[in-house]
């Protein structure tokens, strides 16, 4: 039977090889590639990623997984091989659950989307992209009918990203956050002058501010021997292997932390793929346990580290190196309340810590509502802004600054957004839990004492890999599911110290 495992091991390692070229290629895309080579690099990529999934789906691997699964799970449910079978066999069903001349429209579609969305945003004109929606809409309930469910078509599609979660598990959860939240928000808006963020916004140097993000991330642990970052125009982190995990981030003149939090949100996925055991490499056990546990590790490292008091602290005196004489007269406690600012806005990936999950419970809404039928699309531009004025007091002037503006759904991609407020409930869950263990750790960034932190996370939480489905790692690590509680009394505390009520 080892045997037969250590065929399906190499088979599977030869598929994440070919996956590794994939990323190269795409990272090189998004890095440097010049925009002339847009077309040949999309063909290239696609052949790349055919040969991968011809080979992932092809009839011999299922036969090994299926030769090898009792066996592995008689290893023990935690051993190396019964996870491996688990997470190998969960990959490999979804995979072939999809026909091929189906994954062939829904990508002939989505990349037209694509192209669409970008002129219907620049025109603000939502009528131009609706024929699509509904297009990417109907393919997606296929899909769900392909991968099956029980009770919503939503199920099927949120379990692509964050296995296990159904969509009436997370709507008490997202219910009792906004609850939570409306009122908060409220308070802060009655004080909307109380905060400026002027000292961080003005002329800052690209170079610098890039110096600036590459040592700020070598010190929260991020190994450059084995990653490295660049720039683009959207951030994102791309695991080439556990030995080549890289960021990037995007510099803005007058912006200061456009650069430092992009930076620091990448390396906090970045040093989940770095903290990924060795001997998972080149595994289905390699990456992390879903999009939400990622958010999570990005979100702990972006807000609740970088946006602490003791972190500006340490940070003040790097800007004072990089950008000399712009900080000479601010104090840490003006940087803390100038990055903590809180303001409603339009545009989700602009929005605080405060404001950010409403943006997702009103995708969250819509996306259920459009998938089941309950919401027409000529319908969800108005029902949209209507859940900017009840959230946020605002409406949307135009739709590229509404419904339009963020590309998941042009991608084809319905039950990602919930991912984003999952790992934003986690990371709170995370400091808590982190709180009884290592008792004082939120005061220790302020001496850049970054290590203890990382190895928490490396315990609890990296050296899992994909060992086991989120809900199964929050019990074994936190002795809980995700709850709303930990972060809502992180941000109110938080925030009623920073606005004074
Ligand atoms: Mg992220």
């Amino acid at each position: 039977m080892e045997e037969k495992f250590l065929e399906l091991k190499k088979r599977l390692s030869e598929v994440s090889a070919i996956n590794s070229a994939a990323a190269v290629l795409s990272w090189d895309q998004q890095v440097n590639m010049p925009t002339g080579g847009a077309e040949d690099r999309a063909a290239a990529i696609s052949v790349v990623e055919e040969l991968s999934h011809a080979k992932f789906t092809a009839d011999e691997t299922g036969s090994l997984i299926t030769a090898c699964y009792g066996w592995a799970q008689g290893l023990g449910e935690d051993s190396f091989e019964a996870s491996y079978l688990r997470a190998a066999r969960r990959d490999y069903d979804i995979a072939r659950k999809l026909p091929a001349d189906f994954v062939g429209e829904f990508s002939r579609t989505t990349s037209a989307a694509i192209d669409a969305w970008g002129k219907a945003r620049a025109n603000s004109d939502f009528k131009a992209f609706s024929p699509r929606l509904r297009k990417i809409l109907d393919l997606n309930l296929r899909k769900a009918q392909f991968l099956g469910y029980k009770d919503s078509p939503y199920d099927a599609l949120l379990d692509l990203y964050e296995p296990g979660a159904t969509k009436a598990g997370l709507e008490p959860v997202f219910k009792k956050l906004a609850d939570g939240l409306k009122p908060l928000i409220k308070e802060i808006n009655a004080r909307a002058g109380a905060v400026s963020n002027d000292i961080i916004k003005g002329d800052f140097d690209e170079d610098a501010q890039f110096a600036l993000t590459n040592e700020i991330v070598a010190a929260l642990g991020y190994d450059f021997s084995r990653g490295r970052q660049d720039r683009s125009t959207h951030p994102f982190t791309t695991d080439f292997s556990v030995n080549d995990v890289r960021i990037t981030t995007r510099t803005e003149r007058d912006y200061l932390p456009a650069s430092i939090y992009g930076s620091i949100h990448e390396c906090g996925h970045a040093l989940y793929g770095q903290g990924t055991p060795r001997e998972f490499n080149f595994t289905p056990l390699a990456g992390g346990a879903s999009l939400g546990v990622h958010e999570s590790q990005s979100r702990f490292w972006e807000n609740i580290v970088g946006r602490s008091l003791p972190f500006c602290r340490w940070l003040l005196p790097l800007l004072r190196k990089h950008f000399p004489g712009k900080f000479d007269k601010v104090n840490a406690e003006e940087l803390y309340v100038a990055v903590n600012r809180s303001a409603p806005s339009m545009i989700r990936v602009e929005a605080d810590e405060v404001n950010y999950n409403l943006h997702i419970l009103l995708r969250f809404e819509i996306e259920t509502a459009l998938l089941e039928g309950r919401l027409k699309v000529e319908d969800a531009p108005e029902y949209w802004n209507a859940k900017m004025r009840e959230f946020f007091g605002i409406t949307p002037a135009k739709a590229s600054e509404g419904i339009l503006q963020d590309i998941h759904w042009s991608l084809g991609v319905i039950g990602y957004f919930p991912t984003y407020t999952l790992g934003n409930l986690i990371s709170a869950q995370l400091a808590e839990k982190m709180a009884k263990d290592l008792p004082g750790w939120k005061e220790l960034p302020e001496k850049g004492e970054f290590a203890p932190i990382l190895g928490w996370l490396r315990k609890h939480i990296h050296s899992q890999g994909r060992k086991y489905l989120p809900g199964q790692l929050l019990q074994r690590e936190l002795g809980e599911p995700v709850k709303v509680e930990p972060f809502l009394n992180y941000i109110k505390a938080k925030y009623s110290g920073i606005y004074g009520f």
